[in-house]
């Protein structure tokens, strides 16, 4: 079955989803998206993924193409289309295609609205239960990492540059510290027990699962710092992990070749990822 896409108002067959070339998505990247789960054929943390398209759209100044509502109806008729059961899925909002390319906002020009489904096992995935191995890459992105924006070459670089290495994430370096994964956030537990990550700052993303996870742990007692960490601080930490829509909670065995904690996912962290299922689970739409 050709997978179905939504482009516009349409439902159409995914190989004749088709936007412009003066799409300024395309041209300038000038766009947001955003990335649900889907367990069971349901939408994971929905309603915290579309509160953060809404806040990216309000800081380009770009208008909410369709209400909230109406967003979730449409990725819902998506999931049905597709018989999705597990995987994701993507939407990107751009400022649409006027009838050439001007760097400044277009007048009267309606933002492109797409949505795709991609399947995947996200529960059973091979490194839920291996872990991931990470390289540290410098972070060359721009200043404001807050806004999920479609314009991520500096993350497609990362992400490469793992992936030449075997590795499955890169955690980006910015003054000696990790901001954070190329397309997850970054966690460790420290030698006491102390659950640490970045706090939220126009220098990353404020991740949804990330989020969650916070909130959970803070609930079952856990310390949490929310603060910067070094790769020392990471060697030296009992766990890593990795948060992301995609991934749920996934432990970091490795950082450029030397081993966190034992070099296998460790106990607290495949205890959160337990956590986190069973509130994606409780809370699925
Ligand atoms: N940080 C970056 C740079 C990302 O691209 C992502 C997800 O794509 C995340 C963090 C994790 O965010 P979320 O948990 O909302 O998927």
């Amino acid at each position: 079955m050709d997978p179905i896409a939504y482009v516009n108002g349409s439902f159409v067959p995914l190989s004749e989803a088709k936007v412009s070339i003066l799409d300024r998505g395309f041209l300038f990247a000038d766009g947001i998206y955003e990335v649900s789960a889907v367990l069971d054929g349901k939408l994971i943390d929905n309603a915290s993924h579309l509160a953060r398209l809404q806040r990216s759209l309000g800081e380009i100044a770009l208008e909410l193409p369709e209400s909230l509502e109406r967003i979730e109806e449409i990725q819902k008729e998506l999931i049905a289309r597709n018989e999705l059961t597990n995987g994701t899925v993507y939407l990107e909002v751009t400022r649409g295609a006027d009838r050439g390319r001007d760097f400044a906002f277009p007048k009267g020009v309606r933002p492109t609205l797409i949505m795709f489904t991609s399947a995947k096992d996200i529960i059973n995935a091979p490194s839920a239960k291996t872990g991931v191995a990470v390289i540290t890459v410098p972070d060359i992105r721009w200043t404001r990492r807050d806004i999920k924006s479609v314009a991520l070459l500096a993350q497609v670089l990362a992400k490469q540059a793992a992936a030449e290495a075997g590795a499955g994430e890169a955690w980006m370096i910015e003054n000696g510290l990790v901001t954070e994964g190329g397309s997850s956030s970054a966690f460790i537990l420290t030698q006491d027990d102390v659950l640490v990550t970045r706090h939220n700052s126009n220098e990353i993303l404020p991740g949804c699962t990330r989020k969650a996870v916070l909130k959970l742990a803070e609930e079952r007692q856990l310390r949490v710092e929310e603060r910067p960490f070094s790769i020392a601080e990471a060697l030296s930490a009992k766990e890593a992990f990795a948060t992301s829509a995609s991934l749920f909670v996934q432990a970091v065995i490795s950082i450029d070749g030397k081993p966190v904690g034992t070099g296998n996912p460790g106990p607290m962290t495949q205890r959160l990822r337990e956590i986190y299922v069973e509130f994606a689970r409780a809370t699925a739409v």
